[in-house]
């Protein structure tokens, strides 16, 4: 894992997975079914488990939804659970009766300071955080009247504000997360919250679209905090099966190298007018072999290049690669090449390569 110089934040615990302090950075999605299906939702955090998820949110409406958690629970499910509330405080009480690892829950949203302080003690009883989740599209009305747009000023000020309401009952098991819709102020709004306090931070992009556009967003907006240090744990927020948004959140800490284990690295060529070989053919080969023969936890960098002329020198970092030719592509360790293989045979090759460097590595 890269040492960046990552901002000092306080620890919290969440199910057993750290969240600050310098703990590896986590990636969190959210179901999307209906909580009251038990079936579906147990299948689909299973799934997000099996792709790689750190914590999984669950929407909990009303107390009677919180027996979703016990059924989770009871499956014998790993995964942390956090629940996200959003203004039945019951809901969250329940939740943490029902074993639920983190409650996302704005304390402004509930109502008395009685409700707050039952809350802070019912969690703190249970050593269970609390998330502060500040949105543009839901700022108090009172703050956007200060500040007359959902601003990074404004989007701080509310999270500092929800946070006070709990810091009054002496709580301080907290997480803050702040989201926009646009990126830049997303970016914004977490460097100012960085230097206003000393939370953990929890990063993403809100309502970011697609796959396409939504990884790009989500890309540059936790790339870039991240980059600079900011950020503990990450969402990927997608209009799509939960199960993309792990695999763009890790291609995202990949690209930093900040993934807790470095995994297979495949650097490819864009390709131009001197390319001897169907690279695009050839890479999208080679990501499903290495898929069907899970070989992503591998920490090898393998390349794929279009031409002998620049390929190994332009790759040289690489562990392997092939430099594409006429009819065969010539192999290189490290930039030196090691004599020419036939095109039907690169996939083969690189997967037996692979699987050589996994083993030699155990
Ligand atoms: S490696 Fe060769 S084919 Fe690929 S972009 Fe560079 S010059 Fe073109």
């Amino acid at each position: 894992m890269t040492e960046y110089n990552r901002r000092i934040s306080r620890q919290i615990n969440v199910g057993g997975v750290k969240v600050g302090g310098g703990a590896p950075i986590s990636v969190q999605s959210m179901t999307n079914t209906d909580t009251m299906n038990f079936e579906a939702t147990l299948n689909q955090v299973r799934g997000l488990e099996e792709a790689g998820c750190d914590i999984v949110r669950i929407t909990i409406p009303n107390p009677d939804a919180a027996r979703c958690i016990y059924h989770i629970k009871n499956a014998g499910v790993k995964i942390p659970l956090v629940a996200d509330i959003h203004f039945d405080y019951r809901a969250a009480l329940s939740a943490l009766e029902a074993g639920v690892d983190k409650i996302r829950i704005n304390p402004g949203n509930i109502g008395s300071e009685d409700r707050v302080k039952e809350l802070a003690d019912a969690a703190r009883r249970k050593g269970v955080p609390i998330r502060i989740g500040v949105n543009s599209g839901s700022l108090e009305k009172s703050i956007l009247a200060k500040h007359g747009a959902p601003t990074a000023a404004a989007l701080c000020e509310s999270a500092m504000f929800h946070t006070s309401l709990l810091e009054k009952f002496d709580f301080n098991d907290i997480a803050i997360s702040i989201k926009a819709s646009s990126v830049i102020t997303t970016i914004e709004a977490n460097r100012l919250l960085a230097k206003t306090c000393n939370y953990p931070i929890h990063i993403g992009v809100t309502e970011a679209g697609g796959e396409g556009m939504g990884s790009i967003k989500s890309a540059i907006g936790i790339g870039t905090l991240l980059a600079e240090g900011i950020g503990d744990t990450v969402r990927v927020s997608l209009t799509a099966d939960p199960v993309k948004e792990i695999a763009a959140a890790r291609n995202i800490l990949d690209a930093l190298g900040l993934s807790e284990k470095p995994r297979l690295n495949i650097v490819s060529c864009p390709t131009c007018g001197r390319t001897r070989i169907s690279l695009i053919e050839l890479l999208k080969k080679l990501e499903d072999a290495v898929d069907a023969e899970n070989l992503r936890s591998v920490p090898i960098t393998v390349a794929l290049m279009g031409c002998a002329v620049n390929g190994p020198g332009e790759a040289r970092e690489a562990d392997i690669g092939i430099a594409g030719g006429d009819g065969d592509a010539l192999l290189f360790y490290k930039g030196v090449t090691a004599g020419k293989i036939p095109q039907d045979m690169i996939v083969p090759r690189l997967i037996e390569e692979i699987k050589a460097f996994r083993d030699a590595d155990i």
